[in-house]
Formats: C-alpha cells, sequence, structure tokens
C-alpha cells in the first residue's frame, strides 16, 4: 500500500545529518531540506527561513514559599514574523531546552503558513516541574517571565498560548501582568485563555478537535470506515484525551491510551468518559481499571487502524517503526516521529497526517480567540466548531494535492505548502536594509 511515495532528491545545500536520535531542530531541518530542495529555495531565502528571528534567554529569580530564592531559566524563541504577528505557546518542563524551543518555534511558522493563518511562528518555555511548584511559586514565575518579555509579547507582535503543563489560569496570568503594565485590559495579548476574561468558545478542545476531523478525512481516502475502526492514544492530557473521546463519539473504538504513568488496553475499546474522570479525580492514568495494563513501549506498536501520538518529541523512532502496525498516524503532539523514521513508516505505507496540519486546530481556534478579543464580538461554539473544521478540511487537501504533485508524503508536501507560502511573501515584503 505504498501510496505516498518518498523520493529522495538531490540536496543542493549541505544536507542536516540524520541520526537516529535527533535533537527536535535538527529533526525539523532534516524534513525543512527535502521540501526545500523540491521547491528550488534558493540559499540565500534558505537560510533566512532556517534562521530563528529573536531568541531570549531570561533569567526568573522567585522567592519560594519556603523563603528561599531559586533561579529558573526562561526562553521565548521567535522564529518568523513574516505573515503576521508571531504565534506560539508557553511549556513548563524540567527538561526542556532552547534547541527543543527552536524547533517548535519553527513548527509554528510552518503550522500557521499549512492553516493560511496570518501568523509567524515562537514558542516560549520555562525550565521548571510544575508538579514540585505550588500555586503561588507557579504565579510568580509565569509574571516574572512575562515581566521580563514585556517587549517581546504584543497583540500586534507576541502572542503566546497554552502547551505542555501550561493552562488557561497561567495564560491569564501572563494578561494580567502585560495589561498592569500597559495600563489598560489587553485580552488578545494570550489565548487559551479562560472565557470570563475573553476566551473563546471550544478553545480548549481545538486541538482534539482538529485531530479527529484530519483522521477522518484520513480515513475517507483509505476508505476505512470509522465506525468500529481501532485507535490507540498516546497522552492523555489535553490534545489525546479530547481526540479520544471525540473519536469515540464518531464510533471508532479506542483500544488504548497512556500517559507518562501508564498504558492501558482493552480489546473491548475503553471507556473514554471514565477514563477522563479518572485522571480529574487521580490526576493521572495509573491505577485505572477499566482495561489491562500494558508496558508503555507497547502502544505504539499494536494492531490497530489509527495511532494518535500526543505526548512528546521523537516517540517514534528507527527502532520501533519497523514494528508499528496503524494504518494512519495522526500526530497530535509536536514533533513525535524521528526525521530518521519517516522513510521506515513510508516503506510500511503508513499514512502520517504531520503534525504542523494534524494539531493545527489549537492555534486556529486560538486565531479565532484573537479576532473575537479585537472585535469584542463573541462567536457560538457551533459557528467556531463548523470554522475550524472547514479549514483543517481545507488544508488537509491542499497538502494531499501537494503530495501527489510532488509524489511525496503528506509531511513533506505540508513543508512544501508552509516553505513556498513564508518565502513569497517574504519575497514581496523584500528585505529591508
Ligand atoms: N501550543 C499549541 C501548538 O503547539 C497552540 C499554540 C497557539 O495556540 O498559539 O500548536
Amino acid at each position: 500500500m505504498r501510496q505516498h511515495i518518498f523520493e529522495p532528491t538531490i540536496l543542493h545545500h549541505e544536507p542536516t545529518p540524520i541520526p537516529d536520535k535527533q535533537n527536535p531542530f535538527e529533526s525539523m531541518m532534516a524534513r525543512f531540506d527535502v521540501a526545500a530542495e523540491m521547491l528550488e529555495l534558493e540559499p540565500g531565502l534558505y537560510n533566512y527561513l532556517k534562521s530563528p528571528t529573536k531568541q531570549v534567554i531570561v533569567s526568573i529569580p522567585i522567592q519560594m514559599d519556603n523563603g528561599a530564592i531559586d533561579i529558573f531559566e526562561g526562553y521565548r524563541v521567535v522564529h518568523n514574523d513574516i505573515l503576521g504577528p508571531s504565534k506560539g505557546g508557553i511549556r513548563y518542563a524540567p527538561d526542556v531546552t532552547l534547541e527543543e524551543v527552536k524547533a517548535l518555534a519553527a513548527w509554528m511558522t510552518w503550522k500557521c503558513a499549512v492553516m493560511n493563518i496570518p501568523f509567524g511562528g515562537a514558542k516560549g518555555a520555562v525550565k521548571c516541574d510544575p508538579s514540585k511548584l505550588t500555586q503561588i511559586e507557579l504565579e510568580k514565575i509565569t509574571r516574572r517571565y512575562t515581566a521580563n518579555l514585556l517587549d517581546i509579547f504584543g497583540p500586534d507582535r507576541d502572542i503566546p498560548a497554552p502547551d505542555l503543563n501550561t493552562n488557561e489560569q497561567i495564560m491569564a496570568w501572563i494578561m494580567d501582568t502585560y495589561s498592569m503594565h500597559m495600563k489598560k485590559t489587553e485580552t488578545a495579548v494570550v489565548t487559551g485563555k479562560p472565557l470570563i476574561l475573553g476566551g473563546s468558545l471550544g478553545r480548549r478542545e481545538a486541538t482534539g478537535r482538529g485531530c479527529m476531523v484530519v483522521t477522518l478525512t484520513a480515513m475517507e481516502k483509505l476508505r476505512i470506515k470509522p465506525r468500529g475502526a481501532t485507535v490507540a492514544v498516546q497522552g492523555f492530557g489535553n490534545v489525546g484525551s479530547v481526540a479520544a473521546n471525540l473519536l469515540h463519539e464518531q464510533g471508532c473504538k479506542i483500544v488504548s491510551i497512556s500517559d507518562i504513568s501508564a498504558s492501558y488496553y482493552n480489546v473491548k475499546g475503553i471507556n473514554i468518559s471514565r477514563a477522563i474522570e479518572w485522571v480529574n479525580k487521580h490526576k493521572l492514568l495509573d491505577g485505572f481499571t477499566g482495561a489491562e495494563k500494558i508496558p508503555q513501549e507497547t502502544l505504539l506498536e499494536l494492531e490497530c487502524d489509527v495511532l494518535v501520538p500526543a505526548a512528546r518529541e521523537e516517540q517514534i523512532t528507527v527502532q520501533n517503526a519497523p514494528r508499528i502496525k496503524a494504518k494512519i498516524i495522526c500526530e497530535g503532539a509536536n514533533g513525535p516521529t524521528a526525521a530518521a523514521a519517516d522513510p521506515i513508516l513510508v516503506e510500511k505505507g503508513v499514512l502520517v497526517i504531520p503534525d504542523i496540519l494534524a494539531n493545527a486546530g489549537g492555534v486556529t481556534v486560538s486565531y479565532f480567540e484573537w479576532v473575537q478579543d479585537r472585535i469584542g464580538y463573541f462567536w457560538t461554539l457551533d459557528r467556531i466548531n463548523r470554522r475550524l473544521e472547514r479549514m483543517m478540511r481545507q488544508s488537509f487537501d491542499a497538502v494531499y494535492e501537494a503530495a501527489q504533485k510532488y509524489k511525496v508524503t503528506l509531511r513533506i508536501g505540508a513543508y512544501i505548502i508552509a516553505i513556498d507560502k513564508v518565502a513569497k511573501t517574504l519575497k514581496v515584503r523584500g528585505i529591508y536594509a
């Protein structure tokens, strides 16, 4: 079933090496190189689009609840603002690195371009473990991080949003801190806010909903009926749990779910509402009683129609890719597949819906939120979901067409569309000197 053929091209640029375990920026660049080559992107534009516009590292000193002063490190990378103000989430994680943030910022640029959203790409992070912080410490970190980045953020400059381990409350603190300094309430400086503060209906579910829409679209292409189709979902946070729930509503059978604490399997299908209830109560999946516990690494290799990696980067590698049995992979996470694993999945005929398309529902409804904040008029959930579905389907079709035209994977098709759009816009804007 080799429907999506990857044809190796002759590279004119020094190719980015593809070792097995890559840093995420190299993983991004390995795909960028192939698409750039197909577009015959001139070397000047290649170098321009590869280099982030701004990379800021800030120090965040915090007086902890016990009185001690701790110093945290924060990052904000604006990869590119050619299409509009830069957009992208902020993640809190103990092991996050600047290289990771750089890759995530670049993915935001390509994601917005694929979705036809007038935003550039950015990403931020704070190196910290939120599970070990009190609410007061978390609030102090968030406010100090925001204060340090006041000259980067702004509704017309750079607009943050939630990502791994950040949520609506954290967005509310960012919005409040920024507004205090600006001496006016500025809701559009951040998206993914609480509804009461100018957030949008449907934003919380948007990434998972987008995954559901593109998965159904891919199933139509492969003539797989949603009813009874088997699905495994890695990650049970805001993306994985919503995608699992919505795919279940479409008639799919969710045979396996997991989070950092445990993986579960039930051949008859897992009751997703019960799993969500469990996590709401216990924070983690571990101990869930509606399914059989399986080893963490087994989930990715299960017999199923659809696999949704919705956790972190580099989960599908050259080691496990040969054992993957899913027909469709819907990349709910950013960068879940190592570049070196791409050709293995092609060889196996797996249809991969790439991250920059599959998880773009979140930033799409962030865009709706920003528009609503700026016009001061709020849409109904029905209107938001219909617009989201239409945009996801349109972008899927455009990516599918590009993949067929260039005889490449959907991933490279998506990069081709994105790079072409940003490069063309850059050419029209010109280089200011
Ligand atoms: N963090 C999400 C992403 O990776 C959403 C970004 C946003 O809404 O700006 O796409």
